[in-house]
């Protein structure tokens, strides 16, 4: 027999896990379905050695009292164990088990518009009958694994970073190679450098990786701390947000002499964490001129740790191969450093790129390396991904793939039209990737919380976007885009990673900007969506 709710949520992260929270709290009816083994979303799925989040300590939890109240974390920038450990902590402490269904994936659902319900199929033959569909699947829910020729042909391991095997993959004393030095890659290459036999590491464009300062925390330091985490929750969660104590300055770099700007990147670049990349000038991201000033701070503080001038002229060149903080900048502690030992090769494939997998390793246009173990840090089809490979249907019959062939657009990135009554948390067109995950995830789900509440109130049974929103809203993030330095850099930002998606910046680069765009059409009535009794 079918199963019948009030809300299905998809996910297990910090997204789906809040909103079953709070909407269990106010009395409705949810169940969550979660395709991986537990909880934790990507942090159940990124095993890889020397994952680490980069946001940093209390920034990365939630603002849930009973939660943090008896919570440690041992560094200030915590590790995916830690991570892990953490959502265990979350589970007993919120009891979330109870309601959650894990190994089922999501496969397909359409909407039922006479029943006004949505039909839900999953990979284990549970169908489940819905009035309220939100998806929580995250921005990194589709891993990208290039299509190499010969990779079946390779007779040692490898592994994407976020289908790490639960088991332990040793690394020391083995051949290994990472392609890809985006996060994942830098964290991965730390670990790997140290144990490895010989270590190969394949670099389409230098990441600008940051100085981490990561250090312990005492739990009698965090004792102290707790004394504010209200307020510095509550801050979190409003305008400007994202993150407690990362703020752009009012001033542009130009603004102030070359000496006090020295300054004040050389304060966010002790601070460490993000500091560096969102906490300074307010024009980074768009002057040029400005950017530049970053890079060349950045530039200077790498070079001087690479023994190698060639291989810090592929590591850290000396003009920008993209302006700075439009990729990602991942955070550091030794990584520049490893390029100095002996087992640490760097290959450059822009000037000799990989042509196959052998049984051996891997074979570039130049040489050929000889591998027992391969790790595709190699990101994923990004935002929309996870929402695309579920065979999702408007009330046209059409899938939200189809839809989106040609890029998204969405009503703040919440909602599609003819997707009644179907719900997007962190996806694309909003925040997600600019947004500490943790803050977007309450925001986003105390917005749901209450129009739900809402609709049940007013006895509402079905909400839907307005084309005209969707349409509004997709001008609004392009006008953003292109008044940005972001649309620039061939990132996974803008989609430049997978061949063939369209490219568009996939996620508001203002968070500060959105919060008020939410609480503003709250205020309005929902405006841009339209209800039915
Ligand atoms: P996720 O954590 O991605 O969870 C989505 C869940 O949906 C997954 O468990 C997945 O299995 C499940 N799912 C997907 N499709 C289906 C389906 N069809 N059926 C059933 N289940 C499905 N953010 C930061 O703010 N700071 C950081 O430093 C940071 N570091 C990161 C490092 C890595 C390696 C990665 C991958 C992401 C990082 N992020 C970081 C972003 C991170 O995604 C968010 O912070 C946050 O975890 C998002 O939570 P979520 O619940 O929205 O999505």
């Amino acid at each position: 027999m079918t199963e019948q709710r009030d809300v299905v949520i998809v996910g297990a992260g910090f997204s789906g896990l809040y909103l079953l929270y709070r909407l269990r709290q106010e009395g409705f009816d949810v169940h969550l379905v979660e395709a991986g083994s537990g909880l934790g979303g990507v942090w159940n799925a990124n095993r890889y050695p020397g994952a680490r989040v980069d946001s940093h300590v209390p920034n990365y939890e939630y603002s849930i009292e009973e939660v943090w109240r008896d919570w440690n974390w041992p560094e200030r920038f915590p590790s995916g164990v830690d991570l892990r450990r953490y959502f265990r902590h979350v589970d007993e402490v919120l009891g979330l088990s109870a309601d959650i269904s894990l190994d089922t994936r999501v496969e397909a659902a359409t909407f039922d518009e006479s029943q006004r319900r949505w039909h839900i199929s999953t990979d284990t033959g549970r169908q489940i009958d819905t009035r309220f569909f939100v998806l929580c699947t995250g921005f990194a829910s589709k891993p990208y694994v290039p299509d190499f020729p010969g990779l079946a042909e390779f007779g040692g391991e490898w592994y994407h970073t976020a289908r790490w095997p639960e088991d332990e993959v040793p690394l020391a004393g083995r051949r290994i190679g990472v392609i890809g030095t985006g996060a994942s890659g830098v964290q991965v290459v730390q670990e790997a450098s140290k144990v490895a036999r010989e270590l190969v590491v394949f670099q389409r464009s230098p990441v600008t990786a940051i100085a981490m300062q990561q250090r312990q925390l005492s739990v009698e330091e965090q004792a102290e701390a707790k004394k504010t985490y209200r307020e510095v929750f509550a801050h979190r969660n409003t305008p400007p947000g994202s993150m407690t104590d990362v703020l752009r300055l009012d001033i542009g770099a130009f603004d102030v002499t070359p000496e006090e700007r020295e300054r004040i990147y050389q304060a966010a670049w002790d601070k460490g964490g993000f500091h560096f990349w969102v906490g300074t000038f307010n024009d980074i991201l768009a002057d040029e001129a400005a950017n530049l000033t970053a890079y060349e701070f950045w530039r200077d503080k790498v070079r001087p740790r690479i023994d190698d001038p060639a291989v810090a002229d592929f590591l850290a060149p000396m003009s920008p191969p993209y302006p700075f903080g439009t990729k990602r900048p991942s955070l550091e502690q030794d990584y520049y450093e490893a390029f100095n030992q002996d087992n640490v090769h760097l290959v450059d494939l822009r000037s000799t790129p990989i042509e196959r997998f052998t049984n051996a390793g891997i074979e570039t246009s130049a040489a050929s390396f000889d591998l027992d173990l391969v790790v595709f840090a190699t990101g994923f089809d990004a935002n929309t991904g996870g929402l695309t490979q579920i065979d999702l249907r408007d009330t046209d019959g059409v899938s939200l793939s189809d839809r989106w062939a040609g890029g998204v657009s969405s009503n703040l990135g919440l909602s599609v039209s003819k997707f009644p009554n179907m719900i997007i948390m962190y996806g694309p067109q909003s925040p997600t990737a600019f947004c500490n995950g943790p803050t977007c995830a309450e925001v986003h789900g105390e917005w749901i919380v209450d129009l739900f509440e809402h609709m049940r109130d007013e006895h509402l049974t079905r909400i839907e976007s307005t084309p005209e929103a969707e349409q509004q809203w997709t001008d609004h993030v392009a006008s953003v885009a292109a008044s940005s330095l972001l649309s620039k850099a061939d990132s996974w930002y803008m989609s430049a990673n997978i061949p063939g998606k369209p490219r568009q910046l996939l996620n508001f680069p203002a968070t500060d900007s959105y919060l008020r765009h939410l609480a503003r059409r709250q205020a309005n009535g929902y405006e841009g969506f339209v209800f039915a009794s």
